[in-house]
Order: C-alpha cells, then structure tokens, then sequence
C-alpha cells in the first residue's frame, strides 16, 4: 500500500482507496500509473510556482533594503520612505524564509 495525493484536492490518500476520504474523489477510475502522473505533474508545477514566489521575495526584501537606505529627502513623504522599505524587506524577508520552507518540504516528499 503507497499513499499518493488525490488528484482533486492534494491531500493524502491510500492508493488502495476507491474514493478520497477528504473530497470523494473516484480514485478507481484511474489506474495507479495515470494518478502517479498526474500527483508528479501537480508537484512540479507546486515547486515552479513556489520558486517563483521565492524569487518575487527576493526581489521585494531587495526593493525594501534600497528604499531604506536611499535618502528620500525630508519632504512629503520622504521620511516615511524607509521605514515602509524596511517594513517591506522585513515581510519579503519572513515569506522568503516561509516559500523556503515549503519548497524543502516539496523536495522532500516523495
Ligand atoms: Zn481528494
């Protein structure tokens, strides 16, 4: 017995049940090859979207680091610059870290 992701909603099912428990899914109606297919083609679109985020991240925390280092100037909102910058880099930062994660735990799964 393997345990596989349902092809309708991602979560754990053994590949020995006829529908998933989670969302009813007719896992019988698919041979084992076809739904090994389909739970490798989810995961590796999973990972595509997830580097993508990552570098996204990367890009803000960048973004974020700039503004807050660059002088503004005192005027308007100039001031206030930096610290959205720093605010910025400190969530692109977290969500890096959490599309890291993530990105792990994909890796690692089988
Ligand atoms: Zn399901």
């Amino acid at each position: 017995m393997a345990i596989i992701s349902c092809p309708g909603c991602g979560k754990k099912v053994s590949d020995k049940a006829a529908t998933c428990d989670h969302c009813g899914f007719m896992l019988g109606a698919h041979d084992s090859e076809s739904l090994a297919r389909k739970s490798r083609l989810q995961r590796s679109q999973q990972l595509s979207r997830l580097v993508s985020q990552q570098m996204l991240a990367i890009l803000l925390f960048i973004a974020g680091i700039g503004a807050f280092f660059y002088d503004w100037g005192t005027t308007g909102m100039g001031p206030w610059i930096p610290y959205i910058g720093g605010v910025l880099a400190a969530i692109s930062f977290i969500w890096y870290l959490i599309t890291r994660g993530r990105i792990y735990i994909l890796k690692k799964q089988r």
